[in-house]
């Protein structure tokens, strides 16, 4: 609690964080602001005891009530312009990453023609190359698609479709997607499912990014041989479904489990050895729980590991 409080007083760190100067920050303001009230509750207090003179206290009321406009003012235009420039900086994000979208694209259908048609007449060596393209294409891809995302987040435009939706079966083929990757670290991933579990209503594509995203991390922040679980459960008085993924990695540590969700946040744990990752999945993961009615969490304890749950009502 007191942790709490000096964290949101530290000026520095706060102006640091939404890239100000320290006098621009609201916490300043607001203790600038403080000190003016205190200051000329003092003073009106004062001039009352000392003049009895009703015109005197009319125009240092009215002294007040100026100055305490103008610091009011000045902190909500601060407030405005920071709201503005998040804004702007949404806006470039999603006019980037729409710009990034086509010629990637383009790459994508390009390197699949060369495969399909060409690939015959191609040494070992050039489909290596080749191979190694069309990955290095698809990784742009998916920080495009996770930057439109978090910019739709951002203008309140991320919507979620509605189809009818087999989890069990977005759990099976992540499992399959990334169990190769698994093998190559010597990760076993162990699937679960509770065959009672129904159909419901969701975005298909959404929950395949989030069950991906949460298998992807969790034999990504394995940094031995290890095991990850997943598990999906129907609750039919709650209806709701569950699905957890439970990996013996590297965990996260106490002090920077409540950032996890953050975007582009990284623990310091994994960013030393493990270069590849942007902080979005989870934001974004988080994002499409919540606005399916639903919630993701986890419990992790470092160097013991981790396990995200998430659950979703049945509709
Ligand atoms: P990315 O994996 O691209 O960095 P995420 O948003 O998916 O982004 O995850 C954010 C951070 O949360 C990771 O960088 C890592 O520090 C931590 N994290 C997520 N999942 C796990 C896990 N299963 N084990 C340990 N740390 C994890």
């Amino acid at each position: 609690m007191r942790l709490k409080i000096i964290n949101d007083f530290d000026i520095q760190k706060q102006a640091r964080e939404l890239g100000v100067s320290v006098w621009q920050t609201p916490s300043f303001l607001f203790f600038v602001m403080g000190i003016v009230i205190i200051i000329a509750m003092t003073a009106v207090y004062s001039i009352s005891k000392y003049y009895d003179s009703p015109e005197i206290l009319i125009m240092t009321e009215s002294g007040v009530v100026i100055s305490l406009f103008i610091v009011g003012n000045f902190i909500i235009r601060n407030i405005e312009i920071m709201a503005i420039s998040n804004k702007v900086k949404s806006e470039f994000v999603s006019v980037a990453s729409h710009q990034l979208k086509t010629p990637l694209s383009e790459v994508s259908w390009k390197l699949e023609l060369l495969m399909a048609k060409y690939s015959q007449g191609l040494t070992e060596k050039q489909h290596e190359i080749l191979d190694s393209v069309n990955k290095s294409n698809d990784k742009m891809k998916r920080l495009v698609n996770d930057l439109l995302d978090v910019a739709r987040i951002e203008q309140s435009n991320f919507y979620l479709g509605s189809e009818s939706v087999d989890l069990n079966k977005i759990v099976e083929e992540a499992a399959v997607d990334y169990r190769d990757l698994a093998r190559a670290k010597g990760v076993e991933i162990e699937v679960s499912t509770d065959r009672f579990l129904p159909s419901f209503q969701g975005d298909q594509r959404k929950l395949e990014l989030m069950v991906g995203n949460l298998v992807s991390n969790a034999v990504k922040y394995m940094n031995k041989k290890g095991k990850v679980r997943i598990v999906s459960n129907f609750n039919p008085s709650k209806k709701q479904v569950q699905v957890c993924v439970e990996d013996n990695g590297v965990g996260i540590p106490d002090s920077q489990q409540k950032k996890i969700f953050e975007k582009f946040f990284r623990s310091d744990n994994v960013v030393k050895y493990q270069t590849e990752g942007t902080g979005l999945g989870l934001y974004i993961a988080k994002n499409i729980a919540d606005k399916s009615g639903g919630d993701l969490w986890f419990e992790s304890k470092e160097n013991v590991g981790s396990k995200f749950c998430f659950i979703l009502p049945v509709k």
